[in-house]
């Protein structure tokens, strides 16, 4: 395994047109997964450790599974902390060694964002480490403006630029109309704001809640410049219904490794379809 810098590896996929997935570990099986597809693929990925992993089963642990699963194996990964929580969390990942961090002071106001994301980004950029922050969730009514409930939460061009240049981030975390989890409606992606904050704050774009995005919208956010795309929900929904597959065909499977097996091997064909989707294209 090759663990590469965050920032490289997206500013490689921002000048030839892909975006790099980075999917979400959960356990020691879905951490094999992503590294057999990137290897199988011939692709780097990320792989985020996210807020629940972290407080069901820690940073330094899923770290450990991460460098031994992947010892033997021709991956290239970027391992990267999804929605830091705090300053202190962020330096923990910096100290165990991941080679990106994501500070997300989103839901703070704007100028507490930049403070915390700045102090993230100059301690993790001393030590050569990548940093992500992220910036929409504009609240409803402004001044003389009124924007619609929609647009309230997507992300404003001259925020972002503002932001990106005060804290000095790698790359840029956007609303830009998708969401967490599985959508139960359409996904209406708002790619003509996407183009402009990609286009103004000329750093690499970051998708949140690629699950459930149409190819064909995937495709056009990427043509428009992100180069990050996040998946988790499509994974564990792919473990989960492997698992299930199992059991209906026989309840008294008490085996865990044949169980885990079936679900980890869905969670790597899931891996490796996103690679393809993102337009990674291996070394012949
Ligand atoms: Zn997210």
């Amino acid at each position: 395994m090759k663990l590469v810098s965050g920032k490289e590896m997206l500013l490689e996929a921002k000048s030839n047109g892909f975006a790099v997935g980075a999917f979400s570990a959960h356990n020691a099986e879905t951490v094999q997964a992503i590294l057999l597809a990137s290897a199988e693929q011939k692709a780097p990925v990320m792989i985020q450790i996210g807020q629940r992993v972290i407080r069901s089963i820690g940073m330094d642990a899923m770290v450990g599974l991460i460098h031994s699963l992947g010892r033997d194996l021709d991956a290239v990964v970027a391992i990267h902390l999804d929605h830091g929580s705090s300053f202190e969390q962020a330096m923990l990942a910096v100290q165990l060694g991941f080679q990106s961090v994501m500070y997300d002071g989103s839901h703070l106001p704007l100028d507490e964002n930049i403070r915390i994301t700045r102090q993230v980004a100059d301690a993790a950029h001393a030590l050569r480490i990548s940093v992500e922050g992220e910036i929409g969730r504009i609240g409803g009514t402004e001044d003389d403006r009124t924007v619609s409930e929609e647009e309230a939460f997507l992300t404003d061009v001259s925020e972002a630029v503002y932001f990106s240049e005060q804290t000095g981030v790698d790359y840029l975390a956007v609303a830009v109309g998708t969401a967490h989890g599985l959508y139960k409606g359409e996904v209406k992606l708002h790619l003509n704001r996407l183009r402009q904050i990609a286009e103004q704050v000329d750093k690499p774009i970051v998708l949140h809640g690629g699950s459930g995005v149409p190819d064909a919208l995937i495709h056009q956010a990427i043509s428009a410049g992100v180069s990050k795309i996040n998946v988790d929900t499509e994974l564990r929904q792919a473990f989960a219904l492997a698992a299930q597959r199992v059991w209906r065909d026989d309840p008294d499977e008490y085996h865990l490794a044949v169980v885990l097996g079936e679900a980890r091997d869905a969670v790597k064909q899931k891996v490796a379809e996103k690679i393809r989707l993102f337009g990674q294209r291996g070394e012949e």
